[in-house]
């Protein structure tokens, strides 16, 4: 083994899952977004084990990852586009069986001529100023839009990590106004919303990250394993440097092992200084810059010369590497490289 590999435990997925669920009702759908190759981990295995647990609704973000999804699951899912229905999207749209959510009244008139009777949601900004139609715009379509039936009327929260931060109620209350009344079934709420209680779950609700294994849903179950091959050890004397640019210093002999993973495969060169690969529960101090595919770590205190060390797993959840370097569990999950071997456990 010379590649760095990353397991992913498709059963503590599908728990996650269960979990996010079991915090709603049961007339509240629990759909499952698995945009950006589910977050790197994998948009096919990881579509897989979730349509098998029951999950019934996705949504990826452009219409190409409908598309590699479709291929993985079939005909009997829906699945859901936040993008909506771009310029050059039509046959993939059409051919596939993908439900645009309507960004603005000009992806709604493309999405009617090119598409008749083709299913659709809605997508409505409601603070965040990121994706969905404003409220006049809305307001001008409604009539007309509710005619053709849409699927889903949603929006997004900016802030919902945030449980006490007032934009969470004052987009809520935009939402409602905006919303009720229409009869359409809605959807506002991402991981963080879910935790924010029942007056934010409505039918359907959006989890992402919480199914991988990140923040904000702190009881979720790691998902991600990533194990680096030792490729050499070395001692090194007191005063003798490690890496480039000469950044660390040994103030006694120590003994430095090379794994095979670096800034090339997502392990961020910022990361380095406060983070540990771990051998079983010994942490083991990074030393020296992180290289493209080399990192150098310490491990003089061990016993046994070990044969891999472990970046991700029990012992240093996504959250905490995040936290080293100055980000968020999703950007280390969905920086993990293509030169990674995957292997999937469960499911
Ligand atoms: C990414 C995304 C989600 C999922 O968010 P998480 O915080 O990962 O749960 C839901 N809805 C929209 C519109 C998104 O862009």
């Amino acid at each position: 083994m010379s590649t760095a590999r990353l397991t992913v435990d498709l059963d503590a997925l599908v728990s996650n899952w269960r979990a996010l669920d079991s915090m709603t009702p049961a007339t509240t759908e629990t759909a499952a977004v698995v945009k950006a190759n589910s977050y790197g981990l994998g948009v096919q295995p990881v579509g897989r084990a979730l349509a098998k647990a029951g999950v019934r609704r996705f949504f990826v973000a452009v219409a190409e990852e409908g598309a590699a999804l479709r291929d993985a699951l079939g005909p009997n899912v829906e699945i859901s586009v936040f993008s909506g229905h771009m310029r050059g999207d039509t046959d993939m749209i059409g051919d596939l069986n993908l439900v645009p959510m309507i960004n603005s009244i000009d992806q709604m008139v493309r999405h009617v001529e090119a598409l008749p009777g083709h299913p659709f949601g809605i997508q409505l900004d409601t603070g965040m100023n990121r994706l969905g139609m404003e409220a006049e715009e809305w307001l001008a379509l409604r009539d007309t839009a509710l005619e053709l039936d849409p699927t889903l009327i949603m929006s997004h929260l900016a802030c919902a990590d945030e449980p006490d931060h007032p934009m969470n109620r004052q987009q809520l209350e935009t939402f409602l106004a905006l919303t009720d009344g229409t009869g359409v079934p809605r959807s506002l709420s991402a991981t963080g919303g879910i935790l924010l209680g029942p007056e934010y779950h409505f039918d359907v609700t959006r989890p992402g990250i919480g199914l991988y294994g990140g923040l904000p849903f702190t009881e979720a179950m790691p998902v991600a394993r990533l194990d680096l091959p030792v490729i050499q050890v070395r001692t090194v004397q007191a005063g003798e440097t490690v890496g480039y640019g000469n950044t660390w210093v040994a103030d006694r002999p120590s003994k430095i092992a090379t794994v095979a993973a670096g800034y090339a495969d997502g392990i961020h060169r910022i990361m380095g200084p406060k983070t540990s690969l771990f051998a079983g529960d010994d942490p083991c101090p990074i030393r020296g810059r992180i290289s493209m595919d080399l990192i150098g770590v310490d491990i003089t205190h061990l016993d046994e010369e070990p044969q891999g060390l472990t970046l991700l797993g029990p012992q240093q959840t996504v959250d905490m590497i995040a936290d080293n370097a100055g980000t968020i569990g999703y950007e280390v999950l969905t920086s993990l490289g293509r030169r990674m071997s995957r292997r999937y456990k469960g499911g």
